[in-house]
């Protein structure tokens, strides 16, 4: 490890190497959580035309009246008669106003008790509980910006404009290889000396929440041509390689070298961050590759921080850190020289954020990422943080 970068450096060589990937049509129910790749302008008005807000009578504004109901317009079946001054038309919510009215006068103030075909309204003001065309989304309006992350409204807007597919954003095709003699599938035996793997998961599990797809997962030896191999057909088929574990200085440490063997070329290796040290990044053509430590806290901290951007990235989306300010509940020693990313609860308070240790906060208390809203970045330093004092948080 020569000399170690901040996560700032890091993170800006991460995303200096990324080139967005291309786009592609998705049908709309296929498109949740992908990343629009352009914008999206309606060619039509929402609502299309003049309706009512309301269950009850469509009128022509004026003084209270008794009126002669002459039809029904219900929601997809317009009625086929205009108003003229003494008529109304029943009419239900979402229907199409008949011509001739331009008002609604609810059923709770119409008085059609007489059962005669004829209602009593009060006095009505034009345009009211009616919906005019274009009053959500006039024709030509951009509802939907390129990079927005297509979520529940998202889906619903386009929708409501008519689109049945949406240019998305090709999703990331990201290799997950994790590294280890001494790796268990969880549901074997475990046998001496031996561990579960949780990183393979783990990071499954971020990759996905990240928008990206997992295209393969892979347990690797601790063994150089081993690992090369693996590294090869992994990079033959990825935008993203994970690979976690063997990145430090051990002897059995085989990734770096493996890499090099495969002329992968390294970005960094090493940052001043606890956990996550030896984290490593390098590049092969366009292809993206992260070497994270393989304690498994370290493992989930580094995608955070340097993955995760990358995968928003490649799609086009905002990769800026999701950061904000929180009240530290606890005192956080600070570490001499590496920022520290301490996983805490978040809770609202009437000061605002307040955040909380998750418990142990060493490298391999996988349990700490539990219930973690966020990360509390403490800088550097001497002596420790105090409790009441504001700390930068990134949101998980
Ligand atoms: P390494 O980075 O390979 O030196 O591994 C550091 C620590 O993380 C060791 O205690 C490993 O056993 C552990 N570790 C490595 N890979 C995994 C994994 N996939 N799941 C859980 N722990 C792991
Ligand atoms: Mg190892």
């Amino acid at each position: 490890m020569a000399e170690l970068i901040s996560i700032q450096e890091a993170r800006e060589r991460v995303l200096a190497a990324v080139r967005p990937l291309a786009a592609e049509d998705v049908p709309l129910d296929r498109a949740l959580g992908r990343v629009l790749a352009e914008g999206v302008t309606s060619t039509v008005d929402v609502p299309p035309f003049r309706s009512s807000a309301m269950d009850g009578y469509a009128v022509a504004p004026g003084p209270p009246a008794e009126l002669e109901v002459i039809g029904e317009a219900r929601a997809g079946h317009p009625a086929a008669v205009a108003l003229g001054p003494r008529s109304a038309v029943r009419i239900s919510t979402g229907a199409a106003l008949p011509a001739g009215a331009d008002a609604v006068v609810p059923v709770e103030r119409a008085d059609d008790a007489a059962g005669n075909g004829r209602v009593r309204v009060p006095e009505m003001r034009p345009g009211e509980n009616v919906r005019y065309p274009g009053e959500d989304v006039p024709a030509g309006t951009l509802v939907l910006r390129a990079g927005a992350v297509v979520g529940p409204a998202e889906l619903g807007v386009a929708a409501s404009v008519g689109r049945h597919a949406l240019r998305c954003a090709r999703r990331p095709r990201v290799q997950v290889l994790v590294t280890g003699d001494e790796l268990t599938e969880p549901g074997a035996r475990l046998g001496p000396g031996r561990i579960y793997s949780s990183n393979a998961y783990a990071l499954a599990g971020q990759v996905e929440r990240a928008g990206a797809e997992v295209a393969g997962r892979h347990t690797v030896p601790d063994r150089r041509d081993g690992t090369r191999a693996a590294l090869e057909s992994a990079l033959a088929d990825a935008d993203v390689v994970i690979v976690s574990g063997g990145v430090s200085v051990g002897p059995h440490d085989h990734v770096k070298d493996a890499l090099g063997d495969l002329s992968v070329e390294e970005r960094f290796w090493g940052v001043r961050l606890r956990p996550g040290k030896p984290v490593w990044f390098g590049t092969h053509g366009a292809t993206l590759v992260f070497g994270v430590p393989g304690n498994p806290v370290s493992a989930m901290v580094t995608f955070q921080l340097f993955a995760r951007p990358a995968l928003a990235a490649l799609q086009g989306a905002d990769s800026a850190a999701r950061r904000a300010v929180a009240v530290l509940d606890e005192p956080i020693p600070r570490n001499s020289w590496r920022e520290e990313a301490v996983r805490v609860r978040l809770r609202a308070q009437a000061d605002g954020w307040h955040a909380a240790p998750t418990g142990e906060q060493d490298s391999h208390m996988l349990t700490s990422m539990l219930d973690a809203d966020a990360l509390a970045m403490i800088a550097p330093g001497e002596g420790a943080v105090a409790a009441g004092d504001r700390v930068e948080i990134e949101l998980l």
